[in-house]
């Protein structure tokens, strides 16, 4: 089966309170909205954040003011046009459930584990955002998980099962767990133990939910929501593909899913990125994102080879809401016109970063190289020689024999970038390590060779350098300590202490053969300052041993480029996106889509005979530029898919 492109994932948490559940449901009405919204695949709820099931049950709660099976009909009507339907089951958020104490999930103290919730407020206390209790995954209550989900699998026609609220980092202290523990030899009060038994039950919920979907659907596909985090890499086996739940607007903004989606493309199984029809968040009745919004949403998951999911919420009454299918629609119809070439394409770059145990530091490389069109692909142990240059981050999650494939990489004369505490791993460059400076601050002096953009003064770095030695290197860039560190006893006005005169006798960025070390940790430090400089810094030293991309074009700190073959491995294809997404109240919003004009592309591989703009299917006239084609794309809005072929 091909993975979903433009799917809708439809929330209906409800609350028994309301009356008259579904009772506008038609199938008509449901069809021609889904139809509306050029919608292929729709997740549809057995079970809610409010415990309340949507068909009959004999193991759960169906919720008291429904009067027919919802599931069934929405499955059906789905099916009826071709569209596919996964179900929906919420695990560790479920509040009829929580009536038994002994199903949740608590702390070392015993208090029970929440999310934005007081368990003492009374009734009539404003509730905030997303505030639930949260339940236990191993004992009882996983079991009577996995009875609804075998009376799902029993009953309905399944293309697939998300699970909910799959919280898979963490300790549990229930009685359940306690006792566990004890029986598995481990001990409750040493917390790593804790930790190790709460990862070997999520294994299990997960593979028992597998092994019961399997038994009677096996084609259906099985995605846990909680697990798509790298760092939580021993859960990622036990899913058919990954859904990147990520609201751009309120969760961290627009830069958080294209590295996401470059991490998961590692397993080589498909990705849906989940986005929200939603001004701010899930559970919003009323807010909608702009037509253009949604647009360049839809086109970054697929240039970052992902399928679209639209997170939307039906009213109690089954009415699917018109406007928010006419939104999509507008999206997916654009989606729809350049999926089939899309589907299963593989990111072409010889640029790798190495994953660091740090998100932010994560976010902040992959912001600076996104933000300069510097295309780049997660390196790890499979698939390290497909690059010719390797960004090692601070912080490194280095496993097995990784230390020794760097180092071999290195060897081989391929070039790396070493940044800050990486070398202290047993990285072999020449470089003796000493340790963090203790300074709280340093400023740095960016010299000639790196100088393209740079203001020639010292500029503050936030956060001070490791400090080595590096005999044999040439010093592109110097520091320089502060006075003193800022204290009660030591400080120098407003903010940071001004620097000393004399350059520090450790360098900001050295540089010998084919690698260049960074003292500092630039990458967090740009996701938390976000200076230009800092950028420019990072990316002119780059270019003194990285000048091999396989294309290139420049559209500002907004513009995002992403170069892909297709699935044949027969055609390139090159998204070029643009929006400037900016804070408006509560959220980010995109409404000034601005046309960029006459942009100056190079695609630097040999033999191409012909270029195409998709999904127009417009011929464009090119240069030979000696080892590629280059030509100028006349106007690019929101996003542009070229196509080369040779
Ligand atoms: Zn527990």
């Amino acid at each position: 089966m091909k993975s979903p492109m433009r799917q809708v994932h439809l929330d209906f948490h409800t609350s028994e309170l309301i009356e008259n559940i579904g009772y506008k449901f038609s199938r008509e009405n449901f069809t021609e909205n889904l139809i509306r919204g050029n919608v292929s695949s729709i997740t549809v709820f057995a079970k809610c954040h409010h415990g309340m099931c949507y068909y009959p049950t004999k193991i759960g709660k169906m919720h008291p003011n429904l009067k027919f099976d919802l599931l069934k009909e929405q499955i059906s009507a789905a099916h009826s046009i071709g569209v596919r339907a996964p179900v929906y089951i919420t695990a560790g958020w479920s509040v009829y459930d929580t009536a038994n104490e002994s199903w949740l999930a608590r702390n070392k103290d015993g208090s029970v584990q929440t999310v934005n919730y007081d368990r003492n407020a009374s009734d009539d206390t404003p509730k905030p955002f997303a505030s639930w209790q949260n339940l236990c995954l191993a004992g009882e209550y996983a079991d009577y998980i996995y009875k609804i989900t075998e009376e799902i699998c029993l009953n309905y026609d399944i293309d697939g099962l998300f699970y909910d609220i799959c919280f898979n980092e963490g300790v549990c202290y229930c009685e359940s767990c306690i006792s566990g523990m004890k029986k598995s030899g481990l001990d409750p009060d040493n917390e790593d133990d804790a930790r190790r038994y709460y990862k070997i039950k999520r294994l299990e919920f997960m593979k028992k939910c597998g092994e019961l979907l399997k038994k009677y659907h096996p084609k259906a596909t099985i995605f846990f929501n909680g697990s798509c985090e790298p760092e939580l890499c021993d859960f990622h086996g036990l899913e058919t593909h990954y859904e990147l739940e990520d609201l751009p607007t309120a969760w961290g903004g627009y830069d958080k899913f294209p590295f996401r989606a470059k991490y998961f493309s590692r397993y080589e199984k498909p990705i849906i990125a989940m986005t929200g029809k939603f001004h701010t968040s899930w559970g919003e009745f009323g807010g909608y994102k702009t037509k253009d919004a949604l647009k360049f949403e839809c086109a970054s998951m697929l240039a970052f080879g992902a399928g679209c999911s639209v997170g939307d919420q039906l009213h109690p009454n089954g009415l699917m809401d018109s406007s928010t299918y006419e939104l999509i629609g507008d999206a997916y119809s654009y989606v729809k016109s350049i999926e089939d070439i899309c589907r299963d394409s593989k990111l072409v770059t010889n640029l790798g970063l190495w994953i660091s145990s740090d998100p932010e530091e994560n976010e902040g490389m992959s912001k600076i190289l996104l933000e300069k069109q510097l295309d780049f692909d997660y390196a790890c142990a499979d698939n390290l020689s497909k690059f010719d240059t390797l960004i090692v981050p601070c912080n490194p999650v280095l496993r097995g024999d990784d230390v020794n494939l760097i180092n071999d990489f290195i060897k081989s004369g391929k070039k790396a970038v070493l940044m800050g505490n990486c070398i202290e791993r047993g990285i072999n460059c020449g470089i003796d390590y000493i340790g963090k400076s203790k300074c709280d601050i340093d400023y740095v002096t960016a010299g000639e060779k790196i100088s393209e953009g740079m203001v020639k003064s010292p500029i503050l770095f936030y956060e001070s350098a490791y400090i080595v030695k590096a005999d044999g290197y040439e010093t592109l860039a110097s520091i320089r300590e502060p006075y003193f560190n800022r204290t009660y006893g030591h400080y120098c006005s407003h903010m940071n202490t001004p620097y000393r005169e004399e350059t520090a006798d450790y360098p900001a960025i050295c540089f010998k053969d084919n690698i260049i070390y960074f003292a500092h940790d630039v990458g967090r430090i740009y996701r938390e300052y976000g200076s230009v400089y800092h950028r420019t810094y990072f990316c002119n030293a780059l270019r003194q041993i990285y000048n091999g991309e396989y294309f290139n074009v420049e559209l500002g700190g907004r513009g995002r480029a992403t170069l892909r073959k297709t699935a044949d491995g027969q055609k390139y294809l090159l998204h070029l996106l643009y929006a400037s997404p900016y804070k408006s109240g509560a959220a980010e919003i995109i409404d000034d889509t601005t046309k960029l004009y006459n942009i100056p592309v190079k695609l630097n591989v040999s033999g191409i005979k012909k270029i195409t703009l998709l999904p127009d299917e417009k011929n464009i006239e090119f240069t030979d530029t000696g080892n590629g084609v280059g030509f100028e794309l006349a106007v690019l809005h929101i996003h542009q898919l070229i196509m080369f072929e040779k």
